[in-house]
């Protein structure tokens, strides 16, 4: 995995501050950046898997009545890459887990609601990731601009945008906004593309112009967004988009970063494993149930592999800034973690090994040199609960210290196959 490439922590390089000039603002900057467009890419990439994994482990935590989610919110004026951020960066997760959203104009039902209405219907649920092409900020950018309603009736709603806003945080949703920000000239020049590419005509609305001759004041409303509405529970990262691939590596980096620091784990189920094995077994043919014997440990090494490589990737950006203290903590917890799965292996294995010689002790594989000896596993076979009883907390500590086994052989398409297709 690519190491870390960004030489500052983007969000705080791009988040709006009080003292933030949307004026000075360089729209072709790459800020924390300095590598250029592949290594962009390649990083990309990269942080795809990690993302990847934290929103399935937020979706887990969604289905098993956990109530964190995340909430995207993208804006930016036409050709600005809006759609490049759905595209691109939530294409790296699984769309089961993603809900997406745009807003135009108000449909006749939704104007007869208060503007917050329909994005309080398109919020993402438990464990999904919602992001908003467009939100309740176009009520105080065109609706502003276009003077669609009084200035009164507009002014009063950045205060109630916060407070709003504060309600989702308070209720475990992690507000990410984000707002493209490209130059004049470069949308001159992407909306000229958009006219000549017959590909591409379709993204043109002809209201594009009347909107670009507008600029001087969108900027206005823009600034005003950001200097009203950045607040400490949902800050305003505002991402130069004059580099396509910034403003998606940028945006990827940040959601990566948040999603990183909510720490969501893997839920326990409320079964065991061990008990919903045998009753698994009982329905196998011995000679299928000594094939999964005898792939055990491949599968499952992979999947602890491929888990603590992210894991790594998310201690270094956890640990960013922390003393050696902090660091070696978390260091750590990491290891015990993994030590953990190591003991669980060990237990499915031993497990597993039991079912198989219940039934048909001549197909039993041979042995790992340090896998428990037949006798010991006999012997704990006889000593297995028959009842699914919840399990006391000591016992999902390792019976014995875990083996750090080597996980050169878990290469096989089987293991990737078993972890992917959990759901
Ligand atoms: P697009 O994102 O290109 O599909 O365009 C959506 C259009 O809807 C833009 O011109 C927005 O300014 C407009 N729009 C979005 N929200 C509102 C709103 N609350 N009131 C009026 N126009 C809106
Ligand atoms: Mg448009």
């Amino acid at each position: 995995m690519a190491k870390d490439e960004w030489t500052e922590d983007p969000r705080r390089l791009l988040m709006a501050g009080p003292d933030f000039d949307l004026s000075s603002f360089d729209r072709s900057a790459t800020p924390g950046w300095s590598r250029g467009k592949r290594a962009a890419k390649k990083a990309m990439r990269s942080r795809g898997k990690l993302l990847s994994e934290l929103q399935e482990r937020l979706y887990a935590q969604g289905r098993s009545g956990g109530n964190k989610r995340v909430l995207v919110v993208v804006q930016g004026i036409d050709t600005a890459g809006k759609g490049g951020i759905a595209r691109h960066v939530m294409a790296m997760v699984d769309p089961q887990g993603v809900s997406l959203a745009s807003f135009g104009p108000p449909t006749p039902e939704e104007a007869r609601h208060h503007y917050l209405w329909r994005i309080r219907r398109a919020l993402p649920k438990p464990g999904r990731i919602g992001l908003f092409d467009r939100s309740h900020y176009e009520d105080v950018l065109v609706v502003r601009v276009e003077d669609l309603v009084e200035e009164e009736v507009w002014r009063k709603r950045y205060a109630e945008i916060n407070h709003f806003e504060k309600g989702l945080v308070d209720q475990d949703t992690v507000v990410i906004k984000l707002a493209l920000m490209v130059s004049h000239e470069e949308q001159g020049m992407r909306l000229m593309e958009r006219l000549d590419r017959p590909d591409k005509r379709w993204k043109f609305s002809s209201s594009d112009i009347p909107t670009r001759l507008k600029w001087d004041a969108y900027q206005e409303a823009y600034a005003d967004v950001f200097r009203l509405t950045s607040t400490a529970h949902a800050p305003w990262y505002v991402l130069p988009a004059d580099n396509k691939w910034y403003s998606r590596l940028a945006a990827t980096e940040i959601i990566t970063r948040e999603l990183v620091e909510m720490r969501v784990q893997w839920p326990k189920p409320r079964w065991r494993p061990d008990v919903q094995r045998r009753r698994l077994a009982e329905t196998m043919s011995p000679e299928s149930l000594a094939r999964s014997v005898a792939e055990t440990e491949e599968v499952v090494l992979e999947a602890i592999e491929d888990s603590s490589e992210v894991g790594r990737e998310a201690f270094t950006l956890l640990t960013e800034g922390l003393d050696a203290e902090r660091r070696s903590a978390v260091h750590d917890a990491l290891r015990v973690k993994r030590e953990s799965f190591m003991a669980d292996l060990e237990r499915t294995i031993a497990n597993k090994r039991e079912l198989l010689a219940a039934v048909d002790p001549t197909l039993l594989p041979p042995e790992e040199h340090d896998a428990p000896s037949p006798d010991a596993g006999n012997q704990r076979a006889e000593e297995q609960p028959t009842e699914d009883r919840p399990r006391p907390d000591k016992e999902r500590k390792a019976r014995k210290p875990a083996k750090d086994k080597k996980a050169g052989k878990g290469k096989g398409k089987r293991a990737r196959k078993g972890k992917k297709s959990k759901n």
